[in-house]
């Protein structure tokens, strides 16, 4: 039997890491985990609740009373918190950027730790993010991080937005998605940085499907021991 290994992708805003990392768990028969999904979440139910995404101390206790639910078919996330669907609510924009800016908590990021531990512990998963490579999972048999010129990834989450049916120019997408990994390179806690011993793939020139191929090559050298 192959053992079934933990797999951490992590990398900045629109690099295809989401895309590669649902691709290669579902080739695999492995459990997809969305690490940005559960930020995104407790951006989004805190802006609800009327607390601002500066008040650290009261979205890290919001944070830990939250009870998350993954559902992955092999082919869609399905996000639930508290009971309620949240896999649509959370793609929002500005959701993403409220991602960021409580992301930099440590009390939120130690309230999401534990979950996300718990959903990489015993392998057979592939988990996608910023830290996890770093902090998450550092055990992790294969660590890949993946990046592209902010040129590219702008076009692809401008793209991405277009197509959810949000109007927003190109530029501003842009300067936005800058912004956005400025703030995770930046932080003290858990920053966006690759972890010494992942591996780097540029998708700038590479298509998704490929760099799927590139990241199950690995896998497979590292199941196979
Ligand atoms: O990847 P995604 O765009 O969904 O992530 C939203 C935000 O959540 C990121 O900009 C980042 O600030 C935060 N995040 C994080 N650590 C992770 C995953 C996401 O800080 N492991």
């Amino acid at each position: 039997m192959t053992r079934r290994i933990a797999i951490a992708v992590d990398g900045p805003g629109s690099s295809g890491k989401g895309t590669v990392a649902r691709g290669v768990a579902r080739a695999l028969g492995y459990q997809y985990v969305d690490t940005g999904a559960m930020y995104r979440a407790v951006a989004l139910l805190a802006r609800r609740r009327g607390i601002g995404w500066d008040d650290g101390h009261a979205i890290g206790r919001l944070a830990t009373e939250l009870r998350f639910r993954f559902q992955w078919d092999g082919d869609i996330l399905r996000v639930e918190v508290d009971g309620e669907d949240l896999t649509r609510a959370i793609r929002a924009d500005d959701v993403g950027q409220g991602a960021s800016r409580i992301s930099r908590y440590p009390e939120v990021r130690a309230a999401l730790l534990g979950l996300q531990r718990e959903l990489g512990a015993g392998g057979g998963v592939v988990m996608d993010g910023r830290d996890i490579g770093t902090v998450v999972l550092p055990n992790a048999e294969l660590k890949i991080f993946l990046d592209a010129s902010l040129d590219e990834r702008a076009r692809r989450r401008h793209e991405e937005l277009l197509r959810r049916g949000e109007m927003v120019h190109l530029d501003e997408v842009r300067a936005a998605l800058d912004a956005r990994d400025r703030q995770d390179r930046e932080r003290a806690t858990a920053p966006l940085v690759a972890a010494a011993d992942a591996i780097r793939i540029d998708t700038t020139e590479l298509t998704i499907p490929r760099a799927i191929d590139v990241v199950l090559g690995l896998a497979r050298d590292r199941t196979a021991g």
